[in-house]
């Protein structure tokens, strides 16, 4: 795999809604030669979006009544404090390995089922194979372009213990040879495994969302250097890429805690380089706009692809790790956030980021944006923007969007009921299969979302009531 080395400087620039300085093919890990700085975003486009066209039936009437119920039950204890700290105490008590048999969410059959048909149902696609396909189907049927489906098992690293949770943590470090004496890891092996067995669950369209430091400790320990993970975890990488490849589904690589994300940053630019060069990302990068220093790596890895020919897959979101990651590398302000975000979003489908598409700037180069976002104005804003540069016939990027499984359902049945026969947008659902046992970790990071998300979660739960009241109303009005 080849690397970028060229530290060619190139003059700063002040145009759209960023400034930037970065030179061309710049080291990924020297970023501090670059320079590239956040504006306030537009708000006409914002603004626009309450012009979106009127539609008679509310979004959330798309819902089967079995998960409008579920989505009620557990909006209700998200939306209430009261309610979901105990909550939280729990699914953390239960996250813990090593608990006893009646702690044991895969061995205690009680506690088990009670899990299951709520939170697990709510926010995740399945046990098994058969579940997580009929999952998926479920979700085309509703109008969904497909799926982003990932595999449960992660690490996360708290920055204020220096301790690291999840699966992929164990003094074990799995090291042993294979029968042709190369050097052998039984976890990267195991995380190859689900990962290829959920690679097998997605149909076309579908995306693959992976999680890096699922393959364990000796890919968690190389990416905290910094570095490449074990030649056995890029073998892998490389067979997962290319069995998508053939199956039309693409790969999104997920952004986790700041302390394994440059080595993670690393790899996927090394695939992106090697796959995304038939006029498509098959592989994406998430960038987390909370972080002060996005901006800066996205002009480093805009400047990649247009200088090495490759199309850059830029996934955008806010950021999941705000609860353990250093605090100081992140946006004082989620306004801040939220003008990182938007600002990004509205660059790319500009075609002008920085001075990447400016005006005596730099050739903007190939790229596929993917949106990944619960917040209904970033979102309508995005699609808008898009919608209204194809109609001028002004430069854009393509553009997919989607919300997790079991949240901001009406932000996902908005944009469907926007669909045009283009069939844009594209909106997708993004789930997680796995044992229970495995997807705990998970399940536990949205309910800390939502905790952290009061009044959307508020919002959710008062459209989610608003819905139920209409459709028993409709039922009384047809049976009088
Ligand atoms: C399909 C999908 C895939 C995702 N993949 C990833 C991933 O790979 N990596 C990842 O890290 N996250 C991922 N996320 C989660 C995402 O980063 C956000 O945590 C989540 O979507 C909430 O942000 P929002 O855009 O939906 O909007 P909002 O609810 O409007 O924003 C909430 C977010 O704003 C930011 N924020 C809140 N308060 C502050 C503050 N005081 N200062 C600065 N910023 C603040 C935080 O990022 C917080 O999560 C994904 C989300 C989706 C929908």
């Amino acid at each position: 795999m080849v690397l970028i080395h060229s530290s060619k400087a190139a003059p700063l620039a002040t145009l759209g809604t960023f400034t930037s300085r970065c030179g061309v093919g710049t080291p990924l890990n020297n970023v501090s030669k670059c320079r590239l700085r956040v504006r306030s975003v537009s708000t006409s486009v914002l603004a626009e979006t309450k012009g979106a066209p009127n539609v008679t039936l509310p979004p959330l009437s798309a819902l089967p009544t079995s998960m409008l119920l579920r989505s009620l039950l557990v909006a209700a204890i998200t939306s209430k404090p009261y309610l979901l700290k105990p909550s939280l105490s729990i699914l953390s008590r239960l996250s813990k390995s090593g608990n006893s048999l009646l702690l044991s969410v895969d061995r205690n059959i009680i506690l088990h089922t009670i899990l299951k048909w709520t939170f697990y149902k709510q926010f995740c696609a399945g046990e098994n194979g058969r579940e997580t396909q009929a999952t998926v189907q479920m979700f085309k049927d509703l109008g969904f372009r497909g799926t982003l489906l990932t595999y449960a098992k992660e690490t996360v690293f708290d920055h204020s213990t220096k301790s690291q949770q999840g699966l992929g943590v164990t003094t074990d470090q799995g090291k042993g040879q294979d029968g042709n004496g190369k050097r052998y890891c039984e976890h990267i092996e195991a995380w190859r495994e689900g990962t290829v067995k959920t690679v097998d669950l997605l149909g076309e369209d579908d995306y693959l969302a992976m999680k890096l430091t699922g393959a364990g400790p000796a890919a968690t320990e190389a990416f905290a250097a910094g570095e490449l993970p074990p030649v056995q975890m890029i073998e892998a990488l490389e067979e997962i890429c290319q069995k998508c490849k053939d199956k039309g589904a693409r790969i999104l690589i997920d952004a986790e805690s700041q302390h394994f994300q440059k080595g993670i940053a690393r790899v996927t630019i090394d695939l992106m380089r090697k796959y995304n060069r038939d006029g498509y990302a098959l592989v994406y990068n998430t960038y987390q706009a909370y972080l002060k220093s996005t901006p800066t790596t996205l002009a480093t890895h805009l400047a990649a692809a247009g200088e090495e020919g490759f199309t850059l897959g830029l996934k955008l979101v806010r950021g999941a790790y705000m609860a353990t990651d250093d605090r100081s590398l992140i946006h004082d302000t989620k306004q801040n956030t939220d003008d990182a975000y938007n600002s990004i979003a509205q660059g790319a489908l500009r075609q002008e980021l920085g001075e990447f598409g400016a005006t005596n700037g730099r050739a903007f180069p190939s790229v596929n944006l993917f949106l990944a976002s619960h917040n209904k104005e970033s979102v309508m804003a995005a699609h808008h923007l898009h919608q209204q540069r194809l109609a001028a016939k002004l430069p854009t990027v393509p553009v997919g969007f989607a919300q997790l499984h079991g949240m901001s359902d009406d932000v996902s049945f908005s944009l469907l009921q926007l669909k045009g026969p283009d069939g844009s947008p594209q909106v997708y659902k993004c789930s997680t299969w796995g044992g229970m046992g495995e997807c705990l970790a998970y399940l536990l990071r949205r309910a800390i979302e939502n905790r952290d998300a009061v009044s959307r979660t508020q919002d959710e739960y008062r459209a989610l009531k608003g819905e139920v009241g209409r459709r028993l109303k409709s039922l009384v009005t047809f049976s009088t």
